[in-house]
């Protein structure tokens, strides 16, 4: 008997102190992660599971979240589908719909953190805007796959296993917005995709990789590169809709009257993706400097995937009333400027140096 009471004794004091030490015996209190998922390839299915053809934006979260072993001892995970579309069409909608979500949800005590499935041919783009107006310093992370879920070694599931460990991760705090895709994380900033199909097309070239995460194992190098999040001046509180930006793509003997069209079909500002240093030819500079004049501004990037673009350099912007994206390539520099004129009458020098800032 009085063994008895002690295995009891025993027992009682385990129980007590599993609930209230966490890590203690079975029962660790885990995250709380919410899945807000768009569609995408990663929800993508095909016919035959080595052919290349398949249609986006096909599976639901729920059936997603099922299909990764063990995602659950990670995180208390909560789907939501927000949308179900390829990503190349993904729009101004989805993104203020997604930010003020995002918003809503990490304003809670009762969620650590967010995952976002989405298609990877603008994640980008998705990545850099919410960097720039969610207002919470817990992890935001961005997966996909270049793989459909129905493909022989889909990729997506082990992205997602991996999204969803930083996401759970108290280490992932105060990296803004970021990508996790093939076992790397990367900066909204600083992510681009390289290669139209493998599954290491996610590079981070210029800034390099803000860390790793490897069978849910999550290592970050360094913070990221400009103001983000928590830090940023920009928000979509009440915002409907975002002022139209187009962006000219230049080559030899580009167009001449392309801004002029754009500026005349409504656009409220124009990025160059130039040759180069964000150069373009000469009919286009003349454009650029009436687009300028006339209270359009107009900035320069480059086609080149990877590098800054001079503000001093063949072109002086300050002789065109241009402005020089920095490090931003032509579709993120488009968001800023969509954010940025969001407030009227900007200055160039206002507008330039937010391109260096964020
Ligand atoms: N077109 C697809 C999308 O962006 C490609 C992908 O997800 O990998 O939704």
């Amino acid at each position: 008997m009085k063994k008895f009471t002690m295995y009891f004794t025993n027992a009682l004091i385990a129980l007590l102190l599993s609930v209230s030490i966490p890590g203690y015996g079975q029962t660790k209190k885990l995250p709380n992660v919410v899945i807000l998922a768009t569609g995408g390839t990663i929800a993508g299915a095909g016919t035959s599971s080595t052919g290349s053809s398949y249609t986006s934006g096909q599976v639901k979260i729920e059936a997603m979240i099922d299909a990764v072993p063990n995602i659950r001892s990670l995180a208390n995970l909560r789907g939501e589908q927000l949308a179900n579309v390829g990503s190349q069409d993904m729009n101004v909608k989805v993104w203020l719909d997604l930010a003020n979500r995002i918003n809503e949800l990490l304003k809670s005590k009762d969620v650590d953190g967010v995952v976002i499935t989405h298609g990877t041919d603008t994640q980008e783009e998705t990545a850099f805007f919410l960097n720039l107006v969610v207002k919470s310093d817990k992890p935001v992370v961005l997966t996909g796959s270049m793989r459909p879920s129905t493909a022989l070694s889909a990729d997506g599931p082990l992205n997602m296993y991996n999204a969803v460990a930083i996401a759970a991760s108290p280490l992932a705090k105060g990296y803004g917005v970021m990508v996790l895709m093939n076992d790397d994380i990367h900066s909204a900033h600083d992510v681009k995709k390289m290669i139209t199909t493998p599954v290491q097309t996610f590079q981070s070239p210029l800034e390099g990789l803000l860390g790793t995460c490897i069978f849910g194992e999550v290592e970050f190098f360094h913070k990221p590169f400009g103001r983000h999040t928590v830090d940023s001046e920009f928000s979509v509180e009440g915002v409907k809709e975002l002022p139209r930006v187009d962006i000219v793509y230049t080559c030899a003997d580009v167009s001449t009257d392309l801004i002029d069209i754009m500026v005349k079909a409504g656009a409220k500002g124009i990025v160059i993706a130039g040759v180069g240093d964000g150069n373009m030819n000469a009919g286009t500079l003349e454009a650029a400097k009436r687009a300028t004049k006339a209270g359009v501004p107009v900035v320069r990037a480059s086609r080149v995937p990877v590098g800054a673009v001079l503000i001093k350099g063949e072109i002086v912007d300050a002789d065109y009333g241009t402005v020089s994206s920095a490090e931003l390539n032509p579709q993120k520099a488009r968001i800023l400027l969509m954010l940025a004129l969001l407030k009227k009458d900007r200055s160039r020098e206002d507008l330039q140096r937010l391109y260096i800032e964020y």
